[in-house]
């Protein structure tokens, strides 16, 4: 189950240790891998994608790809372009209209024809015009001679002439309107069109008619000459690619739908002002193969009608995030170095521990054992920052020190924020990592996709005046009542205190950033509420992600590896995860030393580990264990 069909063509040792990084490639540098020539050769994973494209291509479908930005959904799309037939390319020409100037003629031709005709009218306009100069200069001199021979009048003898040069120049403005607009050439291209029209506007995407500030007066330019070419025109017979189609105005979305059902698309002025909205030329063939993308919302938004047109004669194909991590595709990734050495241009190669260390990170970034990730986009985008280095040393060859600082230098935006907020932080002391605190626990966080934060949760338990509430602040709050909803079914159970007649106050130290998972800190929450309802101290150099079932179990959260990264950062010592997201850790090296990793499976575990002083606690925990699964079910559970 690879890939690309195509094996990576370098030399392969005969029995491949498992382990190895490059999976048994024998080579020095990128420059010993070849790349092969056909785009979805180069495709990595994304088997069943790929699959589809080949087919879709075969049959001419459309497609549409639901997945994560980076994947290979352009790329793929591309593809499908260089594997449909060129035979069939056309090019476009928009004429004149003798009858009707506002509704241009459009006739087709094969491709490379139309630069042809273009050239053959414009040849004949030149003569024509060559012709008319001859005659013209034939007659002044006829009409100037009689003036001033026979008449003996200077002056009438330059008014004729200048009548007659005007008379000419005026005319022969007749003669460009007879040179076609050669709307869509295809004389060079190598392949069928592919043509992106992402966040295109009508115009780009429908075509348009440009303004006249002359309209008239012999001065304007002929309409069928200000009409231009839109993608579904100019994706005719190739690949129309539209990613985050649902962005798509509805009106575009209806007319692109029109253009897919008719296969052509009369061209208009799309602003309603200008002059160019009174043309409209004869229909203009689109026809095309649409290849659509976006995230799973993309569907959701995108014009119902145009899916299911999509949907009804073509495919639709979810992209892979991750694949397996086998020598065999850790091959494919070592060849997908050297695909975007060669696409770049101007990196040095990459030497062999530089390559060993981008496979290392496609591992880690997959956020799941025994993956590599597929968001290669970022992947290349690392590749290119740490061959800039290596070329900005003019160093012969990227090396392993290279894609270490670039991993430094290449950090996301969300990053970069979760630094700048850790440091601040930092200023303001507002981390604890030491000592023991009532009431508040260091939980943990993602902010954007790939950075953890510490986001300490503080809990307070006041008598209530009414029944008991829960009192959180800022845009947490339902996330801090779904949590507390969460664990008071097994607060109740074990605690002697009463809770409904308590007030719970929950306050989210600073979490003022956003992009905080309510259900991943519901541990953090519980353990806080706990600590504050019986008066024991929680330990501070301690942080916790998890996710709490109404039975006390500890359920697996997402972005465990940031998390873990992010405590030891910190400053913490130790952090609980739920057990079963102990095959996710993918730490680098560096932090493995500065923190110990605890796994639970049950609240209780988590108390025995985050609370202070022998006696309270092991009472706690004592009641806390018998708040099993079964002995809920034979209590009943809420
Ligand atoms: P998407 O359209 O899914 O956002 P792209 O196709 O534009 O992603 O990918 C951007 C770049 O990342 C590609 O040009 C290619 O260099 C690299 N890339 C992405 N996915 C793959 C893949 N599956 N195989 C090889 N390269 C890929």
């Amino acid at each position: 189950d690879l890939g690309s069909d195509v094996e990576v063509s370098a030399e392969v040792a005969d029995d491949v240790d498992e382990d190895d990084l490059l999976g048994g490639l024998k080579i020095e540098t990128t420059e010993d891998i070849e790349v092969p020539d056909r785009l979805v050769d180069q495709v990595i994973g994304q088997e069943h994608a790929r699959d589809v494209i080949l087919k879709a291509a075969k049959q001419r479908r459309h497609v549409m790809m639901i997945g994560s930005p980076g994947t290979g959904k352009s790329m793929l799309a591309k593809a499908m372009s260089e594997l449909l037939p060129k035979e069939e390319l056309q090019d476009v020409l928009v004429y004149h209209n003798p009858d009707d100037g506002n509704e241009p003629k459009v006739r087709t031709v094969p491709a490379g024809k139309g630069e042809q005709i273009v050239e053959a009218h414009k040849e004949e306009a030149r003569k024509r015009n060559q012709m008319r100069s001859f005659l013209m200069w034939i007659i002044i001199a006829v009409v100037v001679g009689y003036s001033l021979i026979i008449a003996q009048q200077v002056l009438l003898g330059i008014l004729a002439a200048g009548i007659i040069f005007l008379a000419f120049r005026y005319g022969s403005r007749g003669s460009d309107a007879m040179i076609p607009n050669l709307l869509v050439n295809n004389a060079d291209t190598s392949t069928a069109p592919f043509e992106d029209a992402t966040g295109a506007h009508a115009g780009a995407l429908l075509g348009d008619v440009r303004h006249d500030p002359f309209q008239s007066g012999g001065m304007e330019t002929p309409s069928h000459d200000r009409v231009e070419a839109g993608a579904i025109h100019k994706a005719n017979k190739g690949v129309l690619f539209v990613d985050e189609i649902n962005t798509l105005d509805i009106r575009s979305q209806q007319h692109l739908m029109t253009a897919i059902q008719e296969r052509e698309f009369s061209i208009t002025g799309q602003s309603e002002r200008s002059s160019g909205a009174m043309v409209q030329t004869e229909p203009v063939p689109t026809d095309f193969v649409m290849v659509a993308a976006g995230n799973l919302d993309a569907m959701e938004n995108m014009h119902p009608a145009l899916r299911s047109r999509i949907k009804g004669y073509g495919y639709e194909v979810y992209m892979d995030d991750t694949i397996e991590d086998t020598p065999a595709m850790r091959r494919k990734y070592a060849r997908f170095v050297a695909q975007e050495v060669a696409k770049d241009g101007r990196l040095p190669s990459f030497n062999e521990a530089a390559i060993e260390e981008i496979i290392l990170e496609a591992r880690r970034r997959a956020g799941r054992k025994g993956h590599l990730t597929l968001e290669l986009r970022n992947l290349g985008g690392l590749v290119r920052v740490a061959g800039d280095m290596a070329r900005a040393e003019d160093a012969e060859f990227t090396t392993r020190e290279h894609v270490l600082q670039a991993k430094g230098r290449s950090r996301s935006i969300e990053q970069q924020l979760a630094d700048d907020f850790i440091q601040r932080r930092k200023d303001y002391e507002l981390s604890v990592n030491e000592g023991y605190v009532v009431g508040r626990v260091n939980g943990l966080a993602v902010m954007g996709e790939d950075s953890g934060i510490v986001l300490p949760v503080m809990a307070e338990v006041t008598p209530s005046q009414g029944p008991g509430t829960v009192i959180a602040t800022g845009q947490l709050k339902e996330m801090a009542q779904e949590a507390v909803d969460n664990v008071s079914a097994i607060i109740k159970k074990f605690s002697d205190e009463n809770i409904s007649e308590k007030d719970i106050h929950i306050q989210f130290v600073q979490a003022g950033q956003g992009g905080v998972d309510g259900d991943s800190a519901s541990i953090t929450v519980a353990a806080a509420v706990i600590s504050a309802l019986e008066d024991v101290g929680v330990d501070q150099s301690l942080a916790m992600t998890g996710s709490l079932s109404v039975r006390g179990d500890v359920l697996p959260v997402g972005g465990v590896t940031h998390k873990i990264e992010a405590a030891a950062k910190a400053g913490m010592d130790r952090v609980i995860i739920p057990r079963a997201n102990e095959q996710d850790v993918m730490i680098e090296d560096e932090y493995e030393e500065m923190i110990e990793i605890i796994p639970v499976s049950h609240i209780s575990e988590v108390l025995d580990v985050a609370l202070e002083g022998e006696p309270e606690k092991d009472s706690l925990v004592d009641r806390l264990k018998s708040i099993t699964g079964s002995a809920f079910e034979k209590q009943g559970s809420p």
